[in-house]
């Protein structure tokens, strides 16, 4: 069997599409749907990333505005901004760019956004909205793989799902929604003693962890649909994921790749949030 692939770039353009659509309808109604980026300091890797998130702020008809300053700013400067566009009203989502500079405790930073504007769904009030099943913003890359599932009709009810890797911004959510969803759910990480074991049984593999070839063909129930997180570069430099793809989609039912599967839903998600801000914002929620 070779797996079907999950086209994240397709997916994505559908769902943007449909979000630049709602962002007219709320133009219409006198309210522009705005994102905050703000970035402190120079890393390459983070610039790169807002600098696409901006943009697909622009091509979906969202209004964005980046704020970058110098890796000295204090922590209360930044508190200080972070304040200023929670009280914005042209600002419906607010993005700090992770990772800070040392001296910032990002977490202060993210605690200070209102729950309101947290568009990338990791302040505490939305990993608890997360887990007791109240409206709330999820984190872009495992609401993502959700609407992953769903484009291909998948029904998680009974299924086993298992999720390697349980990081506060992958892994965890990732397994509460797929919980949330009436799947059985068992997370992995690297205590875990047998992950071959586990993921044998397994339904729905995401594999959120961080390394190439965590996931490989052996490791793989035939027909299995596999969610591949991962970021990472093999030896010729070129990006892929933590599942070995040319072995694991001979076994799988379903299979995203890397690039052009989960990456870009994390943004279109994104967007999605922010929309959704603006729209509760419009209601007076
Ligand atoms: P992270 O915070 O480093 O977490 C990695 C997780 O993998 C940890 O829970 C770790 O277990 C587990 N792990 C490490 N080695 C393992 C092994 N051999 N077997 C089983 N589990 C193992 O990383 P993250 O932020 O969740 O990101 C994970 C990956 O997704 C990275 O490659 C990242 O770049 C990528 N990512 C992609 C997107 C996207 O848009 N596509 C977005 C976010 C992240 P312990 O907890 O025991 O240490």
């Amino acid at each position: 069997m070779t797996a079907a692939l999950i086209d994240g770039n397709a997916l994505s353009k559908q769902l943007r599409s449909e979000v630049a659509q709602r962002a007219a309808a709320l133009k219409s109604r006198g309210l522009t749907p705005g994102l905050a980026v703000v970035l402190v300091g120079d890393n390459p890797a983070s610039q790169v990333y807002v600098r696409n998130k901006v943009k697909a702020c622009e091509d979906s008809g969202l209004h964005s505005v980046l704020e970058k300053y110098d890796a000295s700013m204090s922590e209360a400067d930044l508190l200080a901004r972070v304040d200023a566009l929670n009280n914005d009203p042209a600002i419906h989502g607010i993005l700090v760019q992770l990772p800070l500079p040392a001296h910032i405790d990002a977490q202060k930073v993210i605690e200070a956004i209102s729950p309101l504007k947290d568009v990338d769904g990791f302040h505490i009030a939305s990993a608890g909205a997360l887990m007791t099943g109240m409206p709330g913003f999820w984190p872009c890359t495992p609401y993502g793989c959700m609407k992953m599932l769903e484009s291909i009709g998948y029904e998680l009810k009974g299924k086993h799902a298992v999720v390697i890797g349980r990081s506060n911004i992958v892994g965890k959510p990732m397994a509460l929604m797929l919980l949330q969803k009436d799947a059985t759910v068992t997370i992995c990480h690297s205590r875990t003693a047998d992950l071959k074991a586990q993921t044998l049984q397994a339904d729905v593999i995401v594999a959120a962890v961080g390394r190439r070839n965590v996931l490989t063909a052996d490791m793989v129930k035939p027909g299995a649909v596999v969610l591949d997180v991962g970021m990472n570069r093999n030896d010729e430099g070129k990006l892929c994921g933590d599942v070995d793809f040319d072995g694991v989609r001979e076994v799988a039912g379903h299979i995203t790749p890397v690039p052009g599967g989960v990456g870009p839903m994390t943004i279109t998600m994104l967007l999605v949030n922010t929309l959704e801000a603006a729209e509760r914002a419009a209601l007076g929620a």
